[in-house]
């Protein structure tokens, strides 16, 4: 950084980027804004950099004015994915520092793999995801939502509710404080929409939301709402896609 001195230096918020990103701020003493949902450029040349504030209740506009370069981390799956532009050139340089292992202060005794069994699923990847709040009222419930994410091809999550209730594991947690997620279909059951939930999935292709309350803020992001029972609706929706597998097969 010191050799190129760039104006902006954007960092995927990762687990190796965050921890990088912070490190490298620090020792540049400029500023870093984690977590950015929005980046422009201004007439002046300074990096937007938007976030949600507050516990998600505001969104703010943060500029590092006074120091270079200016930082921003981005979660994986918050942008979509530009189409391709070739009127866009760079010049692409890559550099290979030379560390010295003394320099470095951190040391890697041993590496454990801290994923549980079956608690591997990436839900950050999936296209399909079938999500559990509150409404689910136990963990055992959950397993109505996994057939129909079984069906779907797809795999399930939660609210940070379901997650603090012991009935899902954390790297299933969807919002704010959890992953952020773009699948094809998001299927919310028995969840509200908390801003703090809506912020990580609401760049979804399609929502489909299942709530008893037709108030509950989840169906202004939803392309589809069902008000009703989830426990009547849930398994009537597998058993019609089971229904309809079968015919396609048949027929
Ligand atoms: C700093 C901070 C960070 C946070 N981060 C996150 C985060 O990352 N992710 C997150 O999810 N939350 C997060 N939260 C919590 C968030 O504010 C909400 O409390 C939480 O999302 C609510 O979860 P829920 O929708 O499952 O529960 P509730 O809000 O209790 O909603 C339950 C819903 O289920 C419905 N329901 C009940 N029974 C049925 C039924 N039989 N059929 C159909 N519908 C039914 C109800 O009508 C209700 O709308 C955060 C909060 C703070 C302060």
């Amino acid at each position: 950084m010191r050799k190129f001195k760039p104006e902006i230096i954007l960092v995927g918020a990762t687990g190796l980027g965050r921890d990088l990103a912070g490190a490298v701020a620090t020792d540049l003493a400029t500023g870093l804004t984690a977590d950015c949902t929005g980046l422009d450029i201004d007439d002046r040349g300074f990096l937007l950099q938007t976030r949600p504030a507050f516990g998600g209740n505001i969104m703010a506009t943060i500029l590092t004015e006074r120091t270079r370069p200016q930082m921003a981390t981005v979660r994986p799956h918050v942008m979509s994915l530009p189409a391709k532009d070739s009127s866009h050139t760079g010049v692409v340089i890559r550099e290979s520092p030379a560390i010295d292992e003394v320099d470095i202060a951190v040391k890697m005794l041993e590496l454990i793999d801290d994923r549980k069994h079956g608690q591997d699923v990436d839900i950050a990847a999936a296209e399909v995801i079938v999500s559990g709040g509150r409404g689910m009222m136990s963990k055992e419930n959950f397993k109505i939502l996994q057939e129909l994410a079984d069906e779907l091809g797809g795999v399930v999550g939660s609210s940070r509710s379901a997650v603090e209730a012991g009935w899902m594991p954390v790297e299933r947690q969807v919002g704010q404080t959890g992953k952020t997620v773009r699948p094809k279909i998001y299927i919310a059951c028995g969840i509200s929409g908390a801003i703090q939930h809506l912020v990580g999935m609401q760049s979804s292709d399609v929502i489909i939301a299942i709530n008893r309350d037709k108030q509950a803020p989840i169906f202004e992001v939803a392309t589809y709402g069902i008000v009703g029972d989830l426990f009547k609706i849930v398994p009537a929706v597998t058993d019609r896609i089971k229904e309809l597998r079968t015919k396609n097969e048949q027929g």
